[in-house]
């Protein structure tokens, strides 16, 4: 076979022999411990075992960062129809109007359920305490410490998940690939690798929950675990990917040379927060009416386009005039984070700039978490669900995680079929063609593949660099996929460059502006581009 059509279909990373592999059976594997992973997990786990895998430690995620907090109808002033209409709004018509109801109508229930276990909220005369955000008509963002929701939550959620017998954790499990039976119509568990060597773990069902893709991109707020294994894993074994050229940027992380881009807050600008050019101006009026509250992907381009203007690398946000004991207690992480680098709020600026935040796209699925692949689900981050549309409201996410979690789980506990006593485990044989090419740099593709990304697929696109960014991607490609690695970095790389191409291909076809997908050479939005583009791996000859 041509090699370039080997990389291309691949099925699996490395050479695969089931028979010499260690083997383990469970009810449920979980393939994440982000919020969606977890709450899956404590729901499976009602009347089944189950293993949650996470490649990092527990704490490596995009769900332990989370600042802002996690959107939901909290007060009587709020309503469900209120909530609703702001998610299709930023969605810009290609949201499910189901979804969006499923979520915002079982948010506020699993937020007091959060609560009950013993997770902190933020709290205001006995209730929950909501803040304002961009895109968000209501006050309905929760938080808990502060600007540190989402390690509150995940380690509330943690703690659950460890006081359950039935539920085991792997730590430094790094998860290679979905398994699937002959015909692949079937998901029958994972193969992965950790400290004692390759694994196989056979499941009744599979819940992928592997997060996002934000380490794609050169600026990111994404932690390292962030490589987009959970969407190349799934198109891999034909799970149909969709939404792949919705990439949200943050308009507002901390610019500081040799710093992590560490987020700021949208919040911040939801109480008061003013962007500022470098002579001082506060530019956001001028591109949008809702000036530092228009929803990010305006205030990103935004930011973008002044600093073009400007001929900088970075705008300031303004927090001089909040009063700095209440912003300590609001803010500490932000608080923090700026103290240790000597920039005093109440007196100084806070230099900031856009990088890769959120992956709207991701693996199709239904109202119930199912893929088009039998007894495999995805939820959280990795999933398409259809709630975001081409747009994720901000604090939005959490809250997915939180309700396709649960519904994932519940699935994955309900079925007759979902004990490991049904699962089928046929002899599994893959042999990757020897590449004889020398050794690779992985590290300096990647990092290419990050700066080629920021340059060519990112905040605003063009038809010729979207193209030469396709162009290059294959031509890597050609050379990485062919190889087998024995190494996390290798098999990142590999993923890498596989959910790139998709992104890549997704922002040339869709030939208009929509939600955070802004074409420099198509900015109008156009109704016949009032779907989706779904992609899935073209099946492998034999
Ligand atoms: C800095 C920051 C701030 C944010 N603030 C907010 C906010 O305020 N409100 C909001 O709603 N959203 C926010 N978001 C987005 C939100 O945090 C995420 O979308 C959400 O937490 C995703 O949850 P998840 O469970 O899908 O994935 P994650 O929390 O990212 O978890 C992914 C899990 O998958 C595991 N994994 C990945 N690959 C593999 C593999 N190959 N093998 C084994 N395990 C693997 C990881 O180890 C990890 O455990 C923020 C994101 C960031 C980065």
């Amino acid at each position: 076979m041509d090699k370039r059509d080997f990389a291309e279909r691949q099925r699996y990373l490395i050479n695969i022999n089931t028979i010499s592999t260690q083997q383990l059976f469970t009810d449920t594997v979980i393939i994440g411990a982000g919020i969606a992973g977890l709450r899956a997990a404590i729901e499976a786990a009602s009347n089944r075992n189950v293993i949650v895998l996470c490649k990092g430690s527990l704490r490596d995620s995009n769900t332990w960062l989370a600042q802002g907090g996690i959107a939901s109808v909290l007060c009587k002033e709020d309503s469900f129809e209120s909530h609703i209409e702001d998610t299709l709004k930023a969605g810009c018509g290609i949201c499910d109007e189901k979804v969006v109801s499923l979520v915002v109508q079982q948010a506020p229930e699993l937020i007091q359920q959060l609560l009950e276990w013993g997770i902190n909220f933020d709290m205001e005369s006995g209730d929950i305490a909501t803040t304002l955000e961009g895109g968000h008509c209501h006050p309905r963002i929760a938080h808990a410490h502060g600007d540190e929701t989402g390690r509150v939550i995940a380690q509330g959620l943690i703690n659950k998940v460890k006081e359950n017998p039935k539920i085991k954790i792997f730590q430094n499990f790094y998860t290679l690939d979905l398994l699937t039976g002959e015909d692949g119509s079937e998901c029958l568990g994972i193969i992965g690798f950790d400290k004692r060597g390759l694994q196989i773990i056979w499941a009744a069902n599979t819940i992928l929950a592997a997060g996002g893709t934000g380490r794609l991109y050169r600026e990111t707020t994404n932690p390292e675990v962030a490589t987009a294994d959970g969407l190349a894993m799934g198109y891999r074994a034909g799970a149909v990917l969709a939404d792949m050229e919705f990439m949200q940027f943050h308009p507002t992380t901390l610019y500081i040379a040799g710093a992590s881009r560490a987020l700021i807050t949208e919040t911040l600008r939801g109480e008061g927060a003013k962007l500022l050019d470098d002579t001082g101006y506060q530019f956001m009026k001028d591109y949008h009416q809702d000036a530092e509250l228009a929803p990010r992907d305006i205030v990103s381009r935004a930011i973008l386009s002044q600093m073009l203007k400007n001929k900088t690398t970075h705008v300031y946000l303004d927090v001089r005039h909040f009063d700095k004991q209440k912003f300590t207690k609001r803010f500490p992480h932000i608080a923090e984070l700026c103290e240790s680098f000597d920039i005093d709020v109440s007196r100084e600026l806070i230099p900031v700039r856009p990088s890769a935040h959120y992956m709207v796209g991701g693996v199709k699925t239904d109202q119930s978490a199912k893929t088009n692949i039998a007894n495999l689900y995805a939820c959280g981050e990795v999933a398409a669900t259809g709630l975001h549309g081409a747009n994720r409201l901000g604090s939005n996410s959490l809250i997915e995680g939180l309700v396709f979690g649960r519904i994932a789980g519940s699935q994955a506990a309900g079925s007759s079929e979902a004990a490991s006593a049904h699962i089928s485990h046929p002899a599994i044989e893959f042999q990757i063609p020897q590449s004889d090419r020398t050794r690779l740099d992985t590290k300096d593709i990647t990092n290419s593949l990050r700066a080629l990304m920021w340059r060519n697929v990112g905040i605003i696109r063009k038809e010729r660099p979207l193209l030469e960014a396709q162009e290059i991607i294959n031509f890597w490609r050609r050379y990485v996929m062919d190889k087998t690695f024995d190494n996390q970095q290798g098999w990142e790389c590999q993923n890498m460059l596989t959910v790139a191409g998709l992104m890549a291909y997704a922002a040339k076809q869709r030939k208009e502006s929509r939600g955070v997908h802004f074409r420099s050479d198509y900015p109008e939005t156009i109704t016949n581009f009032e779907k989706h583009i779904e992609i899935s791996r073209p099946k492998m000859e034999k």
